[in-house]
């Protein structure tokens, strides 16, 4: 069969796409993921989380060293399985704030990307269980609910944050982002609620939607200038599948830049550096790479407050039995279910630091677990002036990519981060928690130098997994992509996930994704978008 559009990687946006540009039954639509399905119970089970980051439906990849963090190597997940992402990740559905899309359009040129553009495409993804007014709305494909019973140390989490001074908010993604309080999610009915169960499954049976997994792109096939289809891995050997009107790149922050760079089109020293040939000199693919970087505290319980137990094998029968018969109990959590924002530079005009707490400790790769049961807040900084890049090792598509995302280059972000981490410990030490926590362990005690909180952060930060920017769009020298998602200077080739996203924005980067890819299938099939927003 003849395919109209190719969509590379069926992620957050690779599904959003996939439906969206079927809607039409004319149209033929072919979709690539290199990942296999999702039919596990842990992708389904919001709890399924805990195993993700480590090393479930993932690449495997790692940053390169860190040179601003002691040379530090840390372990990068990034899904590869049908729903990317959202299939994998923590379920937390946050927007950010007004202003980043606000400079989006006016920083970086996006233009028709500014707030009130792109409210409506967050609103017509959303099918929210609560809300609706100018900020919300139901009957979209994407299941957005509050968290089914979020245990009684919540609770106290959210009054001692506000003995530490920072108020109670119960929606972040409406009027105002600051504050604390539980986080909206993508699930329904206590199941994950991921673009390849809410966009994708759906539709699977239309006729003019193929789908491939397992079946890694290699190259993307450019004739004079413009992009006619693709090179996959095959059992065959390599299969060349050819796209009538556009091949569509929806790879990821990571994935994205790196097959752009295998097919030539990237920074000419870059390429020349890792023995691909130049096809399109284009500097800005792989570089403003931009994430934001975690610090932690963990504190001991007084006793069973948080789920860390729920692993001893019998605990975990009772949980599993309490999910399937009465969707219920611990397996409904996210395990991130509570947090928000709030300011570590008292000048800045929204909130820049993001607080998740994690119901145990030691849930994600890399963080330390505790004998006795644990509670961690993570802290994040979430505008940071550090830019990395993305870069090919060598001209082999198997090969790890260089991911560099060089945090804390800018020694603000430092700053920032620490003082984030401070918030976190403040509000752990309020007496609304003071039933719940016996004590810091991590950092602890004797950790209050500022040398000495370097050290820790250097052997404890992790990534919170919101790369972006590797392709950003916009007008500027540095531009990937145009405002209408179009690679410069190659004709028929679209990057829609991540990756375009000039900013990152204040939150994490799921819902973002998916309201890049509601705006695109518009841009796309030439519709009008929708009407701005009135807030
Ligand atoms: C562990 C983790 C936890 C997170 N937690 C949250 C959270 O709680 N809330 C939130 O909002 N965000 C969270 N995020 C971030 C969010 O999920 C991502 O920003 C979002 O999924 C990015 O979507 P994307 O479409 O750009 O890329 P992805 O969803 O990563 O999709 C890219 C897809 O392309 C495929 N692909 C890549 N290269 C190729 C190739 N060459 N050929 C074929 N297929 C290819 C990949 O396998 C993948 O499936 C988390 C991310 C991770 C990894």
């Amino acid at each position: 069969m003849a395919h109209d559009y190719i969509i590379v990687g069926g992620g957050s946006a690779g599904c959003v796409l996939a439906n969206r540009l079927s809607e039409d039954p004319s149209i033929k639509v072919l979709l690539i993921e290199a990942g296999g399905r999702d039919t596990d119970m842990l992708f389904r089970m919001p709890a399924g989380f805990a195993k993700m980051t480590k090393g479930v439906a993932s690449w495997g990849w790692s940053t390169v060293p860190q040179k601003h963090l002691d040379g530090r190597v840390i372990w990068y997940t990034q899904a590869k399985v049908i729903g990317g992402g959202s299939s994998i990740n923590a379920q937390l559905y946050t927007r950010g704030n007004a202003r980043d899309y606000d400079a989006w359009e006016t920083d970086a040129g996006c233009e028709g990307w500014s707030y009130r553009d792109v409210l409506p495409y967050f609103k017509r993804a959303e099918d929210n269980q609560r809300l609706v007014n100018a900020y919300h709305g139901y009957g979209g494909p994407l299941g957005v609910s509050w968290p089914v019973n979020p245990p009684p140390i919540s609770f106290a989490f959210l009054r001692a944050a506000q003995e530490a001074g920072i108020p109670y908010n119960d929606d972040f993604n409406g009027a105002v982002q600051d504050g604390i309080g539980h986080y909206q999610l993508t699930t329904r009915h206590a199941e994950r609620s991921s673009t390849a169960s809410a966009y994708l499954r759906p539709v699977r049976s239309r006729p003019n939607l193929a789908v491939r997994l397992n079946t890694p792109t290699l190259k993307i096939c450019v004739e004079n200038h413009r992009a006619v289809g693709v090179e996959v891995g095959a059992s065959g050997g390599i299969e060349t599948l050819r796209a009538e009107r556009e091949v569509i790149v929806c790879s990821g922050a990571i994935g994205s830049p790196r097959l752009l760079q295998l097919s030539g089109i990237g920074p000419a020293d870059a390429l020349a550096a890792a023995g691909v040939p130049v096809l399109h000199d284009l500097p800005g693919v792989g570089a403003n790479m931009q994430d934001h970087l975690d610090l932690y505290a963990i504190c001991e319980c007084t006793g069973d407050h948080t789920y860390d137990r729920v692993a001893q094998p019998h605990r975990t029968l009772w949980a599993g039995l309490q999910y399937l018969l009465f969707k219920t109990g611990p397996v409904t959590s996210t395990l991130f279910e509570t947090g928000g924002f709030w300011y570590a530079d008292k000048t800045a005009r929204s909130p820049d630091i993001q607080f998740h707490l994690g119901l145990g400790s030691g849930i994600e790769a890399g963080v330390a677990a505790m004998k006795n049961p644990g509670v961690t807040l993570n802290s994040a900084f979430l505008r940071p002036r550090s830019r990395g890049t993305v870069r090919l090792a060598n001209a082999d598509p198997a090969a790890a990519p260089l991911i560099d995302p060089n945090y804390w280059s800018d020694p603000y972000d430092r700053e920032c981060s620490l003082k984030g981490l401070q918030l976190a410990r403040e509000i752990l030490s309020q007496p609304a928690l003071k039933p719940f926590v016996l004590a810091e362990r991590l950092p602890g005690d004797g950790i209050r130098s500022e040398q000495d909180l370097i050290q820790y952060a250097y052997r404890s930060c992790k990534t919170d997994h919101h790369p972006v920017g590797t392709c950003a769009m916009g007008a500027g020298e540095g531009a990937v992509t145009t405002s209408d998602l179009r690679v410069r200077g190659i004709d028929g080739l679209r990057v829609v996930d991540a990756s375009v996203m000039p900013f990152v924005p204040s939150c994490n980067t799921n819902a973002p994704t998916i309201m890049v890819a509601e705006k695109a299938s518009d841009v796309i099939l030439g519709r009008e978008p929708l009407p701005a927003a009135v807030v």
